[in-house]
């Protein structure tokens, strides 16, 4: 291990029991300038502790964007190398695991649409085993906190010791004021049962419209949450994917600012 790998792995270490721990960056990686843009006006912020980019992504629908693939990561490691912003994609399969481990990603994410499948939670979760690197995972998408309990179960099992939960809403049918509802109680009861695990809020994918992030933010602050993983983009309505959600770097220190942060965080 070089020196400079030792101080990324201490660096990782240190960033994951930051408080608020705040993971940001776009939905999708796009291009390079795209993500290395919005990984340095990220830093500048100082606000910003982990870059975010799906690389794979699990659309609904097919015929959207699914991602850039596997030549997105070499764009996530040189955004590293500028900024010294440790980096997390999600992973959904054996192969992109072994990808993302190739790339010297720092964390990786289990998404809403793989913890409700245990065949996919498993494959997964084998393919760490042996690899010594944080996991975070979403709930599922359907508020069933029996297979996101499952899903923690079967990465631990694996060997992983660091992991984290991410509450990003639950899918509901017909119209409501979210994309997903937060159904607050469900995470809260899942943050009972796990007291030793950060557990950190996505507002962009429970609102799907930037107009009302801050509202399930500052909800989630008054919840003590551990944090936040944020989609941002350097122009949000041209995102490739959940183009409503994002906001700019700056837009999203602003929001960091107006929260009203518990006296033991600020
Ligand atoms: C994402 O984080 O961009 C994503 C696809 O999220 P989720 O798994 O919560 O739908
Ligand atoms: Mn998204």
């Amino acid at each position: 291990m070089t020196v400079s790998e030792t101080t990324m792995k201490e660096t990782v270490q240190a960033t994951w029991k930051k408080r608020p721990l705040i993971i940001s960056g776009p939905c999708s990686a796009e291009t390079e300038e795209q993500v290395l843009e919005t990984a340095q006006r990220l830093a500048k912020t100082g606000k910003v502790n982990m870059l975010r980019a799906g690389i794979w992504k699990p659309r609904t629908r097919p015929g959207s964007f699914e991602g850039i693939g596997t030549k997105g990561l070499p764009w996530m490691q040189q955004a590293k190398k500028l900024t010294g912003l440790p980096i997390t994609v999600e992973v959904a399969t054996a192969k992109q695991v072994e990808d993302a481990l190739h790339f010297d990603v720092d964390v990786l994410w289990i998404g809403a649409r793989t913890t409700v499948n245990p065949f996919s939670v498993q494959e997964v979760a084998d393919a760490l085993k042996g690899v010594k690197l944080p996991v975070l995972i979403k709930n599922p998408i359907n508020p069933d906190l029996e297979l996101w309990t499952g899903a923690v179960e079967r990465v631990a099992k694996a060997g992983i010791d660091q992991i984290g939960l991410i509450h990003r809403g639950f899918s509901a049918y017909g119209n409501s004021e979210y994309r997903n509802a937060p159904m607050w109680h469900l995470a809260i009861e899942m943050k009972r049962r796990n007291p030793e695990l950060p557990f950190i809020n996505d507002p962009s994918h429970i609102c799907g419209r930037r107009d009302i992030l801050l509202d399930v933010m500052q909800k989630a602050v008054n919840l003590d949450y551990d944090g936040f993983i944020i989609e941002s983009h350097i122009d949000p309505d041209k995102a490739w994917s959940d183009a409503k959600q994002q906001v700019t770097p700056e837009r999203l220190a602003e929001m960091l600012d107006e929260i009203v942060w518990r006296k033991e965080d600020s």
